[in-house]
């Protein structure tokens, strides 16, 4: 992982003197998740006055939060929920905009705000529509306007959805925690009211068990690291040639190796007979294994463009085919004390190449999207089994894969967001933690992006 010197400097003393003097970008230390710390460190205020924001602040109240509806104009606070739920026209916007405005200055660093607001194509109304949609422009504003490793990111209700629909408990709890800390300007939908709220939040994934592919370093381990911390048992899957980093992360997490080419015709059921003969159970499978080989379009050979198409997109679809035909993994069970039901979860990475392009990854890219196609064309079959498949699309992280871009490119790529830094494997980990969580059960097809809001494309 390359150093990102300019980052430790800007947060010396004199570094902070030096950046603002100049005008420089000036990149915060974000807060990150720890199960110890507080969810949030402060008082929170929710803005609106629905019944969606009753239930919101009544939930934040049952983790102990500090909630307030108003604050005195000069206390400091750590986030701002505001609920939109209820906008008709354009200028329904202005109450809660304009409040949430005048608290943006009393805001402390790693701060948050997240707005709540039904699905704009819930409403044929034009109006209704325009003012939903109006949500999602002031908050990817907002999150660009956002100072010190703060964010700003909104949650969508489904049209009908009951505000005390677990999703979007525990939306608000990724976004407000430190394990969202690299997710700015981005969007969450909760779509249905599966799901549940685990009984312990510092191990959400309790019982489960967790297959992650290319999890010999890199996303992969810190995948393979953090679902452990949440309480899976996990099996670090990658190739053979990387067996001896392999075994170094299984043990670190305690799981059980397995080594294998993904894009093997058998991949999927070898992955099946591992998790049968171990644990005699598979909840969570993590796509990350993928491969770069860039060249302009140009330059492009058979070979190049084929093995990226296998490894990065072709080999999910195949192991996926496999994965839902199972009786084994494909299954609903019983959780929570309200009778609800949890399905498998399946998380896949993207990248935000596959969303805006990039120069000399057309194979790559193409292979990105189609991750992001095959997420919300898969999502109807999980949904029947109560089960998710969803996306996240990570920007610019530093890994092995981003420490060989030369210096000055990983310089500037690095800058080119609204938290002026790169993101950290665990960053990504964090979200697709979340995406595998019980609480996160009423959100699938969609694709999450892990990026500090890049400036480079959507
Ligand atoms: P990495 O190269 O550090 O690690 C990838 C791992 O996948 C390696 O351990 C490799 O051995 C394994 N792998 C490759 N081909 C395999 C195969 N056929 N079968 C089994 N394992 C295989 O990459 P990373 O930076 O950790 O990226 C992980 C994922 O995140 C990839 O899908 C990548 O495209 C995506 N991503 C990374 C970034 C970034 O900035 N690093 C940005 C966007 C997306």
């Amino acid at each position: 992982m390359a150093k990102d010197t300019y980052t430790e400097f800007a947060n010396t003393p004199l570094g902070k003197r030096l950046t603002k003097s100049l005008g420089l970008p000036q990149p915060a230390k974000l807060r990150r998740y720890s199960p110890q710390a507080p969810l949030i460190p402060g008082t929170v205020v929710v803005l609106g006055d629905s019944a969606a924001s009753e239930a919101i602040a009544q939930q934040l109240l049952s983790w102990d939060v500090d909630v307030r509806r108003h604050v005195g104009a000069k206390e400091k606070i750590a986030a701002v929920v505001a609920v939109f739920d209820t906008v008709a026209t354009p200028g329904d916007l202005s109450q809660v905009t304009l409040e949430l405005g005048g608290l943006l200055k009393q805001l402390g660093s790693s701060s948050r705000v997240i707005t709540v607001y039904r699905d704009p194509a819930g409403t044929e109304d034009p109006a209704a529509r325009a003012a939903r949609k109006g949500v999602e422009g002031l908050t990817r504003s907002l999150a660009h306007e956002m100072r010190a490793g703060g964010t700003a990111n909104g949650i969508i209700l489904e049209e009908n959805l009951d505000a005390a629909a677990p999703g979007i408990a525990g939306a608000l709890r990724f976004l407000l925690s430190g394990r969202s800390a690299f997710v700015s300007g981005q969007f969450i939908t909760v779509s249905s009211v599966n799901g549940s709220l685990p009984a312990d939040w510092s191990r959400p994934l309790e019982g489960q068990v967790a297959v992650v592919t290319g999890a010999a370093r890199g996303i992969g381990a810190s995948i393979a690291r953090i679902l452990h911390r949440d309480g899976a048992q996990v099996i670090p899957v990658d190739i053979p040639a990387a067996g001896e980093q392999l075994a170094q992360v299984t043990n670190e997490v305690s799981g059980t190796a397995l080594q294998l080419d993904i894009t093997a015709a058998d991949a999927g059921q070898r992955i099946l007979d591992h998790a049968e003969q171990h644990y005699g159970r598979l909840d969570i499978v993590v796509h990350n294994a993928g491969i770069t080989r860039d060249k302009l379009l140009a330059n492009m050979d058979p070979a190049r463009w084929e093995s990226v198409i296998a490894v990065n997109i072709e080999s999910q679809l195949r192991m996926n085919k496999i994965f839902l035909a199972s009786e084994f993994f494909s299954r609903s069970e019983p959780i929570g004390p309200d009778g609800g039901s949890s399905g498998p979860r399946i998380v896949s990475l993207a990248s935000t190449s596959g969303i805006a392009g990039n120069r000399g990854q057309t194979n790559y890219a193409a292979s990105k999207s189609g991750v992001i196609g095959m997420v919300s064309a898969t999502s109807a079959q999980l949904q029947a089994r109560h089960g998710t498949i969803n996306a996240v699309a990570p920007g610019f992280i530093e890994t092995e894969m981003t420490a060989k871009i030369p210096f000055a490119t990983r310089e500037v790529a690095r800058r080119l967001n609204s938290l002026n830094q790169g993101g950290r494997p665990e960053d990504v980990a964090e979200t697709i933690a979340f995406l595998a969580s019980p609480a996160a059960g009423g959100t699938s097809g969609l694709t999450l992006r892990v990026c500090g809001q890049n400036l480079v494309g959507a």
